[in-house]
């Protein structure tokens, strides 16, 4: 049906490049624009940007490493886990013979570097008679994933479903994936947020510890998981280093940053390159607040994006917010509320991982007895910590569970000062709405409604 190899195949081949990046300068990725063309050139640009002190090009590198291990694991007879962005890698990092592979990380790959971004693999899933309504940020890579039938793509050994009481979309594509390539698949289910929903899920948790333990063909060594959480426990404690630096007017931590931060824990939370990604991301903020660097003339707006960003073109949304005086403080992805764990024993390590499980975006706010109110809660307490001035909401088609409870996030938000702006589109899938309209809306929301607002709050 096509010959285009998946995404994974694709990015492999693209990031034994990127891993031989050294320096460069403005000039040298001007160049390399050209040569890549606009897809990946947006990207390049937005990632190698000054501003980001070599902090794009560690993330590239962190990302790179994420995808060889899954490519590298195959041929050495190790399984390749299949991962929802809901659930912690860490319990697979603890594994010697199994990695994981990150489903919503991969599509995001696919939409920010490869020529024609997610579209040939979105196109594949909706020939094979998936409806419309499903999710890009995991149809894309699972639509990649359906084409190992055709062997142009790796396909994973297991899939691992955390999405059912949270998101039917993400359950849904999961499942019909696993049956459609007769892989096996591991669910955990999520039935409110109450005490004893809390020890259901823990009962599944470990239930499906046990079941991936004899699928893997080995039990968890109790020295490598407290080693992986004692990594944990330091991403958490620089995690929230950069968060007291993001609450600092002009923003010394550069809008990019927020994207780094969750790729880096959807991928590799738990091991040396996550560590020295937030040290890295830490200690540029730092200088950054130090010579009070901001690249617009003044910060007219501290947004908060309520839930996902887009994708679909980092240069042209994330550092043209910036380069225009608007901050994208964090997102709802960020928002994972990470604990440090005293970790003694093996059953320590799980009990700390499900907790961080129970914790996630998606799961926390989705999959609670008030989906609404829950959101809205824990998105206007990172608000307020961090000083925003107003919130965006990047709407998307087939997310059915935040559109459901928009209208109770924004006229909560309205009551205690947020304006709310409620975007159309997909954010990865550019075909929906296309990155100038967002932009249009965005400029006319900060300059009508929030700086409208700071003048009358100020006279
Ligand atoms: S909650 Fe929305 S964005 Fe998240 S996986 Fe489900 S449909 Fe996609």
């Amino acid at each position: 049906m096509t010959s285009l190899p998946g995404l994974v195949k694709r990015s492999y081949d693209l990031i034994k490049t990127i891993e031989r990046l050294e320096n460069y300068t403005p000039m040298e990725v001007e160049g390399l624009y050209r040569i890549v063309g606009k897809d990946l050139g947006q990207s390049a640009k937005a990632l190698l940007d000054e501003r980001h002190d070599g902090a794009g090009l560690h993330f590239m590198r962190v990302i790179a490493r994420h995808i060889a291990e899954a490519v590298e694991a195959k041929e050495d007879g190790k399984k390749v886990i299949l991962i929802p962005f809901n659930f912690p890698p860490e319990l697979i990092h603890a594994f010697e013979n199994a990695v994981p592979l990150t489903t919503e990380v991969i599509s995001t790959i696919g939409v920010t570097t490869l020529e024609g971004q997610g579209e040939p693999y979105w196109d594949y899933a909706m020939s094979l008679g998936i409806p419309d309504y499903v999710c890009s940020a995991n149809t894309i890579e699972l639509g990649s994933a359906l084409m190992s039938v055709e062997t142009l793509e790796l396909a994973p050994d297991i899939i691992i479903s955390g999405a059912p009481g949270s998101c039917d979309a993400n359950s849904k594509i999961h499942e019909f994936v696993a049956e459609y390539l007769d892989i096996p698949e591991l669910t955990i289910d999520k039935t409110g947020s109450g005490k004893r929903d809390y020890e259901l899920y823990r009962k599944l948790f470990l239930n499906m510890v046990k079941e991936l333990e004899e699928f893997v063909g080995e039990d968890i060594d109790e020295d490598k998981i407290i080693e992986v959480m004692e990594r944990a426990n330091e991403c958490t404690e620089l995690y929230w280093e950069l968060h007291e630096l993001k609450k600092h007017s002009p923003c010394p931590v550069p809008n990019m940053f927020t994207l780094f931060t969750y790729g880096t824990r959807f991928t590799m939370w738990g091991r040396d390159e996550a560590i020295s990604m937030f040290e890295k991301l830490v200690d540029v903020a730092e200088k950054r607040l130090k010579r009070g660097e901001y690249p617009a003339e003044k910060e007219i707006a501290r947004s908060l994006w309520v839930y996902t960003g887009y994708y679909i073109d980092l240069y042209d949304l994330w550092i043209w917010m910036e380069n225009n005086g608007i901050t994208y403080l964090t997102d709802g992805l960020n928002s994972f509320f990470p604990a440090q764990f005293e970790i003694e024993t093996k059953e320590d390590a799980l009990e700390a991982i499900i907790s961080s499980a129970w914790n996630y975006p998606m799961t926390r706010q989705m999959g609670a007895d008030n989906m609404g109110i829950r959101w809205f809660e824990d998105l206007t307490h990172v608000g307020k910590e961090l000083n925003a001035n107003c919130a965006i909401y990047c709407g998307h088609h087939s997310c059915k569970q935040t559109q459901s409870v928009f209208r109770i996030f924004r006229d909560e938000a309205n009551k205690i000062g947020i304006p709310v702006l409620r975007l159309d589109g997909d954010a990865w899938n550019r075909r929906i709405t296309p990155v100038s309209v967002l932009q249009e809306m965005i400029l006319d929301f900060v300059q009508n409604v929030v700086t409208k607002r700071r003048r009358r709050r100020r006279r």
